[in-house]
């Protein structure tokens, strides 16, 4: 599917949503009535997404990018069952990110519940100007060097100046690219090739830019 084709999905869903949708959760309840009307206040309240919905609804630029697929075989008593197992990443290339996997016997269904899943796991990612060779202040890179971690695959993301663009492999430039990052090196460690632990791996990355303490944090 075009990147272009995607968009066009997404930003048809989103609408769909915002009309026919009943939220099962008191967070989706106060979506909807209008008492929560933005990420921010999940995060800073520490609250938990349960409703894929949510964030398509507060993140209407919502995109996806299907990182992996592939064909799982089991031999069972019954002969043999096959399914397909898909991740999934979405990012608003704002400062938000997800992934999450999803398996099914139909391609698409795998997808499309990796995608609900990726949603149900969107983390804030926290950007800057890390760059000793430029401080700029704009929020282009992180503030600071992140490291991630999943099965074999340990990836280092470095924060470069402005201009550099994405200094790695294509499933990292679709994640950081996702993530609303424009500039930064990447350096990784292991069973590199294998897509899952290496999405993960930046994830895990990723998400670090917004959990680590920083010194400015216990001025403030
Ligand atoms: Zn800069």
């Amino acid at each position: 599917m075009s990147r272009r084709g995607r968009e066009k999905r997404y930003a048809r869903r989103g609408k769909d949503v915002s009309e026919t949708w009943m939220p099962k959760t008191s967070l989706g309840r106060m979506i909807q009535e209008g008492r929560i009307t933005s990420m921010e206040e999940i995060f800073v309240e520490g609250l938990r997404i349960r409703e894929p919905e949510i964030v398509d609804l507060l993140l209407p630029d919502l995109q996806e990018e299907v990182i992996f697929v592939t064909l799982v075989q089991k031999q069972t008593d019954a002969g043999e069952k096959s399914q397909f197992k898909a991740i999934v990443a979405v990012g608003n290339r704002d400062g938000y990110i997800g992934l999450g996997g999803g398996k099914a016997r139909q391609v698409r269904n795998a997808i499309e519940k990796a995608a609900a899943n990726a949603r149900l796991n969107i983390s804030y990612v926290r950007r800057g100007c890390g760059s000793w060779e430029c401080r700029c202040g704009k929020s282009h890179s992180m503030l600071f060097q992140t490291a991630g971690k999943c099965g074999g695959v340990e990836i280092i993301l470095v924060p470069g100046p402005r201009g550099l663009g994405l200094v790695a492999s294509e499933t990292a430039k679709v994640m950081l690219g996702l993530a609303g990052i424009k500039d930064c090196w990447t350096r990784s460690f292991g069973a590199t090739r294998t897509i899952p632990s290496f999405s993960y791996a930046i994830f895990d990355a990723l998400k670090k830019t917004y959990s680590l303490v920083t010194p400015q944090d216990w001025v403030r």
